[in-house]
This record gives C-alpha cells, structure tokens and sequence, in this order.
C-alpha cells in the first residue's frame, strides 16, 4: 500500500459558524467549500493548507455519529485521513494486517472521494480514514 500525504484532518465541532472566524481571520485559511454529507449527518467546511484540508465536521442530527461524539470527548481532533493510491487493495492489505475495519468496502465521502473508516481499536485509538480521489 502507498500512502501519498495526508489528506485532511477531521476536527469535530458544534457550530462551522462560530469557528470559522478562527480558521479564517486569525489562521488566515480561506474556506473554499461547505458541503452537507446527508448519510453523515454532518456539514463539513474545508480549508487548504498546502497538500492537506482541514475538515470541519458539524452534526446536522443528534443522531449523527459526530453528535455522539461531542457529547463524550467535546469538540476536538475527530480522526485523521491518509491520501493512498488504490483505496480497495489497501483495505484488503489492512485486513491482512489483522486491522479492523469499520468499511470494508470503498464509499463516497465529502468532495467526491472514496473513503473507508479503519477501527481505532486497530490504530492506537486513531480513528483513522483512508481516501482515494477518483480517477
Ligand atoms: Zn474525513
């Protein structure tokens, strides 16, 4: 499996609109996109910082998984997502590994990606994304 970059950084957080002053004013990133993934329930906004987004991530539902997280950890550091070539023989050479996954199957993420969640069990309580840009 090749891993190329980090692809973003997933930070949950209750409301894009109160933090974006921070990430725009005081950071000085430009948020380029704001995209509701409705599966998710999450708004997601994002912010380039050279090869790598950061990925705001607001429930759009308590029932999203993102609510349920806020309501154990707070707001914070969600998950960190790697950039790899070929998203499905990664995910078979993870499972050989002996890595728990939470998709065993590629699926459509926020902008048209491919993404596959992997267990923090199996990352050292990383939760951890896998992403693939279409061809
Ligand atoms: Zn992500």
């Amino acid at each position: 499996m090749e891993i190329t970059h980090i692809e973003h950084i997933g930070i949950a957080v209750k409301s894009i609109e109160e933090q974006l002053p921070y990430y725009e004013e005081t950071l000085g990133l430009k948020c380029y996109n704001i995209e509701t993934v409705e599966d998710q329930k999450v708004k997601t906004a994002f912010f380039m910082v050279g090869q790598t987004k950061i990925e705001l991530l607001e429930p759009t539902s308590e029932e999203s998984t993102i609510a349920k997280y806020i309501e154990r950890r707070g707001e914070g550091v969600h998950h960190i997502a790697y950039a790899t070539k070929n998203l499905s023989k990664a995910l078979k050479h993870m499972e050989e590994k002996g890595v728990r996954l939470i998709d065993n199957e590629p699926r459509k993420g926020a902008e048209g990606l491919n993404i596959a969640f992997l267990h923090p069990k199996s990352t050292g309580s990383v939760l951890t994304e896998l992403c693939e840009h279409p061809e």
